[in-house]
């Protein structure tokens, strides 16, 4: 079977060269939901590979499962990062914004990768800490659903040790709250 193109650049986000140059696709296999061994692929910076490649080889070896690994520029998504997450896909990089923010994400560097958008989901929160943005709308962070990241979650803890931080630990005093996601710190 040939592989699919992977597209880096998104027309309407433009990266710059060295950003773009700074990326590496990994082939990963990944347990499903099914139960099934599925094979994805992620877009992160060259120099996190080792550590992504870690996640995955734990995820893999725990059987925690994962809906699916498709880079968000693929045909499907055309960079949507909305549109990826309903999906529940787990993806690495994309240049574009925090959501909601002007400020360029960590995704913009693949400095970062989101697992599972579903069951871990991203909320936003005003300076009252109210709650003011949840994707997916009507998403509910519940540990005890399968392929959810806790604080203690194996694969918390690995990447923790690797130097990430985990999104599920910010606070509504910092504005948002984001289970599914991972980033490199510095
Ligand atoms: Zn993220």
């Amino acid at each position: 079977m040939e592989e699919k193109e992977i597209l880096m650049q998104n027309p309407n986000s433009q990266a710059p060269q060295n950003v773009l140059d700074s990326q590496v696709v990994l082939s990963v296999d990944y347990f499903g939901f099914d139960g099934q061994i599925h094979s994805g692929q992620i877009v992160v910076n060259k120099i996190v590979a080792e550590d992504v490649r870690s996640f995955f080889k734990l995820a893999l070896h725990i059987k925690f499962p994962i809906e699916k690994v498709i880079p968000i520029g693929d045909q499907k998504y055309k960079w949507d990062d909305d549109v990826s997450c309903a999906d529940n896909n787990s993806s690495g990089f994309n240049y574009r914004l925090v959501a909601g923010t002007n400020r360029l994400s960590k995704h913009s560097t693949g400095m970062a990768f989101d697992i599972n958008p579903v069951q871990n989901l991203y909320v936003r929160f005003d300076e009252n800490l109210k709650e003011i943005f949840k994707a997916p709308v009507d998403g509910v962070y519940d540990q005890t659903i399968l392929g959810t990241l806790t604080s203690d979650h194996p694969l918390v803890v690995l990447m923790k040790s690797l130097g990430w931080d985990w999104g599920g630990d910010w606070t509504a005093e910092s504005g948002r709250i984001d289970y599914q996601h991972f980033e490199k710190k510095g």
